[in-house]
């Protein structure tokens, strides 16, 4: 990488190594060059943060295989840098950046250290010869611990004098964590800081309760707007209901009404259509009748022709008889006459 290639990959990860010693974060150069000469950690130099790589891993990507020096990143500088960068490499930029474990993992742990909590302790405490400053660092403990990496968080853990604890009013937003020996001091000195702390915590809770109580009440008023809102449309529904209820009973009845005038026409219809059949037989038996008046009148006519004509002969004969009478009348007294 080019000086240029720093500069920038400086502006896009401020990675920092601000606890002197972390579980994940790179190792601090300066801490670990109190006990290890500068070419011990030559290849564990972290390309991101150019501290002390802790998990090393090797970019291996094809992109820039040519390139002679090996490329060590610690695994939480790399693992932030592609998040914070969209997956681009740390060493060129370009997508897909491939990398794998090493083998001086090991090294690493190997690394005699002293202990970072004394480090950070001479950082902070020079001892420039100032009267205040000789006092306090001569009440301070001192941690002459000096070993392997890997014998380190045991040592922070367990047997540190210099562990730091956290002050008891952090819950109420003390963040100062200090040496067992120098926490009574501080509750001393900050007594009326940490009460000022509780004193605020009270009151933000107060606040919070009155708050919640304000919503509370808000939420009750609500609920109650709900509720009558709520027995209103009830109440309206249920009138709904009772006149559709009434409109379907009416529709009930006015359909029984017209099954029954239905039944009725049916009824009539039936009457009117066993009438009909009657009147029609009646009809045919008159027809027949009729028919039979019929024939003996024309029996009647026949024999009443027959009658007429015996009459005319009678009635002919009868002339004859009536016109020798009247000879006779004229003749007789014509004959009379003759003297
Ligand atoms: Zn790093
Ligand atoms: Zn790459
Ligand atoms: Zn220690
Ligand atoms: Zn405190």
């Amino acid at each position: 990488m080019n000086t240029e290639e720093d500069e920038k990959n400086k502006e896009k990860v401020n990675t920092g190594v601000a606890p002197v010693f972390s579980d994940k974060s790179c190792f601090n150069k300066d801490w670990i060059l109190q006990s290890n000469k500068k070419e011990q950690i030559n290849y564990f130099t972290c390309l991101i943060c150019k501290q002390v790589a802790n998990y090393p891993l090797e970019i291996t990507c094809h992109e820039h295989k040519n390139m002679d020096e090996l490329l060590i990143v610690g695994k939480r500088c790399l693992q932030q840098f592609l998040e914070k960068n969209n997956n681009t490499c740390p060493i060129q930029t370009h997508d897909g950046c491939q990398y794998r474990d090493i083998k001086q993992l090991l090294q690493i742990n190997n690394l005699t250290v002293i202990c970072p909590h004394q480090f950070q302790l001479d950082l902070e405490t020079p001892g420039t010869g100032e009267e205040g400053t000789e006092e306090k660092t001569l009440i301070k403990p001192a941690c002459n611990f000096k070993g392997d990496m890997k014998e380190l968080i045991e040592h922070l853990h367990n047997s540190c004098p210099l562990k730091l604890f956290a002050c008891w009013f952090r819950f109420f937003g003390c963040d100062h964590s200090c040496m067992k020996e120098l926490l009574e001091e501080h509750l001393t000195l900050e007594k009326k800081y940490h009460f000022d702390l509780v004193i605020k915590h009270a009151e933000s809770l107060q606040q919070k309760i009155q708050y919640s109580q304000e919503e509370s009440m808000k939420l009750q008023v609500e609920n109650q707007t709900l509720k009558l809102e709520t027995e209103l449309k009830v109440d309206k529904l249920n009138k709904e209901i009772h006149s559709k209820n009434d409109e379907m009973q009416q529709l009930k009845d006015d359909i029984k009404l017209q099954l029954l005038k239905k039944n009725q026409e049916q009824i009539q219809l039936q009457s009117l259509k066993i009438d009909s059949i009657k009147k029609e037989k009646q009809n045919n038996e008159l027809t027949e009748l009729l028919k039979e008046k019929d024939k003996q009148i024309d029996q009647l006519k026949e024999q009443s022709k027959n009658n007429d004509n015996n009459l005319f002969k009678g009635y002919h004969n009868n002339c004859n008889i009536y016109l020798i009478f009247l000879v006779v009348a004229i003749i007789l007294p014509l004959y009379n006459a003759i003297p």
